[in-house]
């Protein structure tokens, strides 16, 4: 019987790269019957809602989803559905590798990173007070009456916790994975030197659980030197482990190394639900234009793959990819210098992938 998996093609550039991400995976030969479901800015015109119940209950039987991305607006208006997600299913790792793959534009060659991001707490928990409300207010001479600190009446405030138990899993995870992977090294990411009761707690945990694993070895970096390291000697590092705010900034940074964000894919993953994704968002300048890099959509289908045990099939499409982009012939504008037009669109970029697997 084949898997049943949902397909999420979201908003923006969405539905392009889902299409060609379709195409690829069913070209492996792979037996899957997709769910298709709708979320984001596309589902509220039809559903009142960019989370609608049934697209949650499909991801919920299914256990397994492939999701383009999700436009959430920015500073007003509806809270971003990908962290509804996360918290729903309680995913509570985002796995992302930054893979180097030859013909692809970059200034490093044969680098190979993981950031392994806390998914479910600090600055995303989504407890925040707005500015001039009554409870912001309470809060202010709260903290006024219990620290003597003074917060301008006129601020909003977003709060970050950080908890021993979500901060154990993750970094027992990012070992558990290096041991899996013959990894070496794991680094772990924190402000701990200014925030020491959550960034502090953090850390601490790390240490704590790195004895544990004396065959992986262990270390620590402020976040902004780190982001200063993976600019100026990234194959230093190996796998990266980070509170949820730092992970994703450094994620970014990561993309940067490896060819931008057309190139990331990632996944969330929980006890028993993972959804897989590109890092990038809904680029919607770019919307119907067969324009974007459909690769990172592609690398998550392949990071899927692997996850439902159709590991052969996720090397020969990742394989036909990295073939495709080190013949440099039928590759996206991303792959070019600014100013040179000898590309082509997505649907082209798929359909030499395709050809590769047939
Ligand atoms: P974005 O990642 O959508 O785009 C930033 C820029 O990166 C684009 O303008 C483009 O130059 C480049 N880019 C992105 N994807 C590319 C691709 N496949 N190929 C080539 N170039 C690519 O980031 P943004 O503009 O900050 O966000 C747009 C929307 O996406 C926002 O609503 C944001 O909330 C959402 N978003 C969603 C997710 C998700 O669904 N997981 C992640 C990030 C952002």
């Amino acid at each position: 019987m084949g898997h049943r998996i949902t397909l999420i093609p979201g908003d923006g550039i969405g539905p392009e790269i889902t299409e060609v991400t379709k195409e690829c995976i069913e070209a492996t030969g792979v037996d899957i019957d997709w769910d298709i479901q709708e979320a984001g800015e596309c589902a509220i015109e039809k559903y009142g809602t960019p989370m609608p119940d049934r697209t949650l209950k499909s991801i919920e039987k299914n256990k397994v989803c492939l999701k383009a991305p999700l436009t959430t607006p920015v500073g007003s208006g509806y809270r971003s559905v990908n962290v509804y997600i996360r918290q729903q299913f309680n995913l509570y790792v985002c796995l992302r590798p930054f893979k180097f793959y030859e013909g692809v534009r970059s200034r490093y060659s044969s680098l190979d990173l993981i950031v392994i991001r806390e998914n479910m707490e600090d600055l995303y928990a989504g407890i925040e007070f707005e500015r001039g409300k009554k409870d912001t207010a309470d809060l202010i001479s709260f903290i006024k009456k219990t620290t003597g600190k003074e917060i301008g009446t006129d601020s909003g405030i977003s709060i970050k916790p950080i908890s021993v138990t979500n901060s154990e899993r993750i970094v027992r995870f990012a070992f558990e994975y290096a041991r899996k992977n013959r990894r070496k090294k794991v680094t772990a990411i924190h402000k701990a030197n200014i925030m020491k009761f959550t960034d502090g707690l953090f850390l601490d945990v790390a240490r704590e659980i790195s004895k544990k694993y004396t065959d992986v070895e262990f270390e620590d970096r402020i976040v902004d030197n780190m982001a200063m390291q993976l600019v100026q000697k990234p194959e230093l590092y190996d796998i990266l482990v980070a509170p949820n705010l730092y992970g994703d900034i450094v994620s970014d940074l990561c993309a940067g190394l490896v060819g931008g964000l057309g190139m990331s894919p990632g996944a969330n993953i929980g006890e028993e639900v993972a959804v897989f994704e590109a890092t990038h968002g809904s680029a919607p300048k770019y919307k119907g234009m067969n324009k974007v890099n459909p690769s990172a959509l592609i690398l998550a289908g392949v990071m899927m793959l692997d996850y439902i045990g159709e590991t052969e099939k996720a090397e020969t499409l990742e394989h036909a990819l990295a073939e495709v982009i080190k013949e440099g012939k039928y590759v996206t504008y991303d792959f070019r210098d600014p100013g040179d037009t000898n590309c082509v669109g997505t649907r082209e970029m798929g359909q030499a992938i395709v050809s590769k697997l047939k």
